[in-house]
């Protein structure tokens, strides 16, 4: 059996690090005034999350499809305040909730200028766990790092705070991987990105090409299906990853689409689940649900 976990990182819309401050900018609100670029929640815009994310929600509400989100713990807490019917939707019982920072920051400060000191970024993490636990009443075992970075205290301060898994790290394969556990104990669950020369052509397991109209929708479901195809080890997955905005929000352009281009971008990742669950031997899990099945949790 394959598994595919489809895992959303829900954020501000296009979190973008800016020299400078610690917590991330949404591109469209980057040219704002220093006010609002200097506070985390000023500078946090959430509209295309909520407007773009709103077909493929009940898309997967309807298939009670088994998704993990990974939350920018500021963004889902002003969804609560301001959207608390949209909350209540992404609160359902086969959807895992993980941790993607606080306000989304660059833990080792690569494009910000500020990496955190070891016990600030403990602070965040554990302030981050403890609002999404708080929010959805659940016990939170996963961390994806914003910008797929890591510092060299993450894993530890992870192990600290009771998480069980990360997934923040890339790992190039033409075919599903499995888990595997760093020197802390700590279980890592990478996210694939496949070799340049094979026929995936480099292809990173993030729809972020699709969205952006780089990548047509028959290449991304041939690659994945081409994944599958090449895989052989028994309860090995892959990933499809996407960002929560990116229905709505063209980053290139810099601009929110149409409701006619969400829908469209919605009809993508309907259409590349459909396609992945006619296969035979291919079951839709999370990192959670595969550790329970495989009596690791
Ligand atoms: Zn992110």
């Amino acid at each position: 059996m394959i598994y595919i976990f489809l895992c959303v990182d829900f954020d501000r819309d296009a979190a973008f690090p800016t020299l400078g401050h610690k917590h991330a900018v949404s591109k469209p609100k980057q040219t704002e005034t220093q006010d609002i670029l200097t506070d985390p929640e000023k500078s946090a815009e959430i509209q295309g999350s909520i407007e773009g994310f709103d077909k493929i929600l009940s898309f997967l509400i309807q298939k009670k499809l088994p998704t993990v989100f990974y939350f920018e713990a500021r963004t889902i807490d002003l969804i609560s305040k301001k959207y608390p019917e949209f909350l209540k939707r992404l609160n359902q019982p086969y959807f895992e909730m993980g941790v993607h920072g606080y306000d989304h920051e660059d833990l080792v400060g690569k494009e910000t200028g500020m990496p955190l000191e070891s016990q600030e970024e403990f602070n965040l993490i554990k302030k981050a766990k403890d609002k999404i636990e708080e929010l959805f009443s659940t016990k939170i075992i996963g961390f994806r790092a914003p910008y797929m970075r890591v510092s060299e205290n993450t894993q530890k301060i992870l192990m600290d705070l009771g998480f069980v898994y990360d997934s923040s790290i890339y790992q190039e394969s033409d075919k599903s991987i499995v888990p595997y556990s760093d020197e802390y104990g700590l279980i890592e669950f990478p996210v694939i990105k496949t070799p340049k020369e094979s026929l995936m052509k480099g292809m990173y397991t993030y729809l972020w090409p699709l969205f952006e109209g780089k990548r047509g929708i028959k290449e991304v479901v041939n690659n994945y299906i081409q994944l599958i195809y090449n895989s052989t080890e028994n309860n090995s997955y892959i990933s499809i990853n996407l960002h929560s905005w990116h229905f709505a929000y063209n980053v290139e352009q810099n601009c929110y689409l149409s409701q006619k281009e969400i829908r469209k971008n919605a009809e993508f990742l309907i259409k590349l689940i459909v396609k992945l669950e006619e296969i035979e031997g291919v079951h839709f899990s999370t990192p959670k649900l595969w550790l329970e099945e495989n009596e690791l949790l």
